[in-house]
This record gives structure tokens, sequence and C-alpha cells, in this order.
């Protein structure tokens, strides 16, 4: 028998657990180990709150927890409760699913004032991370600022944007929906350091700004290139233009504005103990397609400003780490012998959730060509792992305590909402009776 371990439940994990339990059958048994008591990951903390559609992937997962050869071994954190090294003892290899938590920095003065916030934790925020529940991001100003041209400034910006009704059906948690409720902001700058043929922003996300209830986009079409320079995009990309390009016509007289500034690399944050002003450089393009300041600087005045510039992972100690990628070092998904990392972890922040899939077959393969089905291992597996979990009074969870959580998630949500989760790590526990 093999015993694999997988660290972090979101997508990767899950994938890579289908994959292995596909390659093994009942010669293996694969835990997917989580630091909380609940699943998901990236599809709970991450997947926008009004993209239920995409969050339904879960179902999937479900199925995969609910097959023989695997389990999910919740409330368990892996570097502090138990380390890489003592898993390697344990299990015959170890797969990193960890994801990409931290925010990637800007790296400009400023930066650390008031006001200034990460996409992870804005999004933790709404999305009931436990670690972000008390952020309270301050609204009460009339402008905001959001830095990135990437699907994530989309979610900040829409978030930020969406009336009280708009959120009906989505499961954001209580805490932001009133928040949001009562926020002034009107005006959300859009902040992208190039130009509208490099966003990285997918059409239908992209498409919703354009019919908000109390909100319109607007572009400036001199920041466009001529629209048979369109005709050089990839499909995917010249579809994402062109409807940015029409937002242009939208002539609606709504009373909130997400203003696309296109060309406008942030300097400088300024501001008597918090934000209050965003100082950027005009920019053009280089030979290479880069973004190269002009001279020209402006400020745009705001009291939030929240950067969606890409994630990072979390090192764990005794594993490499290549810090330019904000991910672990690795060929192809090996980082060692027997150690190995998948998804965002692996490959850096990019990609659907679906990306994550063949990321997690392809990683599954290098294990079952290392160690091929019908070879015996003599680890200890979970029934080791349990035993040095108690010896350090952690008390692990499975999947039967997260169908508890959910459904008393379920029974708290809001009329025509799915759940209302649990923002805090002792509320879980204690719906466990911990
Ligand atoms: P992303 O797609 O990599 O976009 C990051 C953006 O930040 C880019 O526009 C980049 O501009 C900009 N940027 C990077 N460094 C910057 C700096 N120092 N100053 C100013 N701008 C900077 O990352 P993301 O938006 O975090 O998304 C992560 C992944 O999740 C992506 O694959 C995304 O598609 C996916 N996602 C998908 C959905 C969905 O499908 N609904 C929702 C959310 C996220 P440059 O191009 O100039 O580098």
């Amino acid at each position: 028998m093999r015993h694999f371990a997988i660290v972090g439940s979101g997508p990767a994990g899950f994938y890579t657990a289908e994959a292995l339990e596909k390659a093994y059958g009942d010669q293996a048994r694969v835990d997917i180990l989580d630091r909380y008591p609940v699943p998901y990951g990236l599809i709970r903390f991450g997947v926008a709150p009004d993209h239920q559609s995409l969050k339904a992937v879960s179902k999937r997962y479900d199925k995969v927890a609910d097959s023989a050869g695997v389990d999910f071994i919740g409330n368990v954190s892996v570097g502090r409760d138990v380390s890489v090294a003592e898993l390697l003892e344990l299990y015959d290899a170890v797969i990193l699913a960890v994801g990409s938590p931290h925010s990637r920095k800007l790296g400009i003065p400023g930066e650390a004032l008031g006001g200034v916030i990460g996409s992870a934790d804005f999004v933790g925020w709404y999305n009931g991370h436990p670690d972000y529940a008390d952020l309270d991001p301050p609204l009460t100003g009339t402008h905001a600022a959001v830095i990135g041209n990437g699907n994530v400034a989309l979610d900040c910006a829409r978030i930020l944007s969406k009336s009280r009704r708009e959120f009906e059906g989505s499961d954001i948690v209580g805490h932001a929906l009133d928040a949001l409720d009562n926020s002034a902001i009107r005006t959300v700058t859009i902040l992208g350091r190039r130009g509208p043929h490099q966003i990285a922003m997918t059409p239908k996300e992209l498409g919703e700004l354009g019919h908000l209830e109390e909100a319109q986009p607007v572009v400036d079409l001199n920041d466009f290139p001529p629209r048979e320079a369109d005709d050089a995009l990839e499909p995917g990309q010249r579809k994402s233009v062109t409807i940015l390009r029409d937002f242009a016509d939208i002539r609606a007289n709504k009373r909130k504005t997400m203003i696309f500034d296109f060309f406008a690399k942030p300097l400088r944050i300024e501001g008597d103990g918090k934000a209050e002003t965003i100082v950027v450089e005009r920019t053009e393009l280089d030979e290479k397609g880069a973004a190269r300041g002009t001279g020209e600087t402006y400020e745009v005045p705001t009291s939030l400003i929240i950067s969606a510039i890409g994630y990072s992972s979390a090192p764990i100690e005794g594993v490499p780490y290549d810090e330019r990628g904000g991910k672990f070092l690795n060929e192809g998904g090996r980082i060692a012998d027997r150690l190995y990392a998948v998804g965002w972890a692996r490959r850096g922040p990019s990609g659907t959730i679906g990306t994550n899939r063949p990321d997690g077959y392809e990683v599954a393969d290098l294990v079952a060509a290392a160690m091929p089905s019908g070879t015996a291992g003599d680890r200890a597996g979970a029934a080791g792992l349990k035993r040095l979990l108690e010896s350090r009074g952690v008390m692990p969870t499975d999947y039967d305590d997260w169908r508890k959580i959910e459904e008393n998630e379920a029974a708290n949500a809001r009329p025509g909402s799915p759940r209302e989760k649990f923002v805090r790590h002792q509320q879980w526990l204690q719906t466990l009776g911990r």
C-alpha cells in the first residue's frame, strides 16, 4: 500500500487526489490535508461570491472526497503542527497544493499607509477568510483605486460597485455585504500600467461590468490603438478588447463609475497616516511591449487602494522557494525526492480553475512513474500522522465534520443565499462541539 499526502484542499489538491485515485485504485491511500476544517481553498476563499456557477465545481470535489481511497484531514497546519520532513517520513510522497495566498507587493513608497490593501486581503475579507475578518477596509471616501488589469482587479472593482440587490444569491459574508451597502465609494479607478491590448481580463468577466445596476464602466478611446490593430490579437483577447471599446458607447448616467485608466504606472502613495492620493506616471510601450515611464505624472485622489497585481505562495520551512516567481522551486512539479508541487504552488498564480486539472494529472503521473502501482511501500500514512498530531494536542477533522459545518452555514444563510460562512476558526470548531 502506498500513502500519499496532499497539502491543501483547493482545486489543485482535489484534482491531484482524483488523478492518484485513478492511477492507483485500491493500491494507495490519499490524504488531503488542510489547515482549516473547511475544504476547497480558492473556491471558497478566492472565487468571487457573486460567481456561484464557478463555485459549483466543489460538488465534483465532494465526489473525490467520498471515494474509498481518499480522506480529508482538516485543522492541521503543515509547517506549524507537522513539518514537511515529518510528512515525508510518514508518506511515500508529499504534494504541496497550497496555492498562492499572499498578495505580491507593489514595492513603492507609501504602500504601508492605511487604506492600501492587497487583493488577497480584500478578497479574503468579502469571502469570509478568517485571517481577514477584521480587515475593515475604509469605505467612507468617495474614491477607490484598483491597481492591475487582470481578472482579480475586475472582481475587486465589481464588488465595490454592486448594489445590495445584485448580491442576492451570492455567498458574500454578512459583514462585507453590510459594509459595502453603506459604502460612500462612487468612483473606482482601475489603473493599468500598460494599454488595452495588454489587459489580462477575460471576456465574460469584463462584459459583466457593462450590465451593473448602479455603475458604469468608462474608457477613453484615445488610449486604444486603431481598431484594425485588434485583428492581430488572439480571438479571446480580441473579444475582451472589443468589449472594452464598446464601453465607450454606453450612454448611461449611473451614480457610480469604474474608470479604466491605462498607461498609468503607480509611483508612490501619499497621505497623512493613511492613503489620500496615488501618484502615477504616464507610460508608453517600449520595443518589447513593457511599460516605459514618460516622465509625466499626475495624482489620483483615493482613500482606498487595492493592489491586484498577482499572488505568491507562502514559503514552508525546508522547502526550496523561488522568491521572484512566488512559488516553490520545482522542475515540472518535482521539488525533491518524493516531494512535489502542484497548481499555483508549482507554476505561479495563472490560469483558470480548470488549468489545475491537467496540472494535477501531470504531477500524479510523475509520482506513478517514480513508484509504479503494484509496488509496495511501508510508510505509516494517516495512522502515523494522527498519532503524531495527538501527541501534540492537535485535533484533526474529517469530511463528516465539514458536512456538519456546511449544514450549519446553510441553515444560517440569508434568504436566497446558499450559506452564511463562519468567519472565525473558533466558530468552525464550536460547530463541531470542540
Ligand atoms: P494577472 O492575471 O496576472 O494580472 C495581474 C495584473 O497586474 C496585470 O495586469 C499586470 O500587468 C499587473 N501588474 C503586475 N505587476 C504590476 C505592478 N508592479 N504595477 C502595476 N501593475 C502590475 O493576476 P490576477 O488578476 O491576480 O489573476 C490571477 C489568475 O487568476 C489569473 O490567471 C486570472 O485569470 C485568474 N482569475 C480568474 C477569474 C475568473 O475566471 N473569473 C477571476 C479571478 C482570477 P502587466 O501585464 O503589465 O504585468
